[in-house]
């Protein structure tokens, strides 16, 4: 799941996680990431909104979330 500018990145750890994906469901300013019960789900229209803030990356154990700039040959956000 990709936008044009933007890929979000998510362990199955991370996807499986209810209780997380509340907190990046908050986090992020822009949509997307979608809490339900059995987990997170990726928004893939709001990819593109991404601005980069990093909220995700901060909400998640570490390397559990990679916000990756495809426009910039796939570097990943670092924090
Ligand atoms: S970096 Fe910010 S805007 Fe982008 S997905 Fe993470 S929380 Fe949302």
């Amino acid at each position: 799941m990709a936008g044009i500018f933007i890929d979000v990145e998510v362990t199955d750890e991370v996807r499986g996680d209810p209780e997380l994906a509340e907190k990046l469901q908050d986090a992020c300013p822009v949509d997307i990431f979608a809490a339900s019960q059995a987990g997170v789900e990726l928004v893939e229209e709001n990819l593109d909104e991404c601005i980069l803030c990093g909220l995700c990356v901060d909400a998640a154990p570490p390397g559990g979330v990679r916000v990756v700039k495809l426009y910039d040959e796939g570097a990943a956000l670092e924090r």
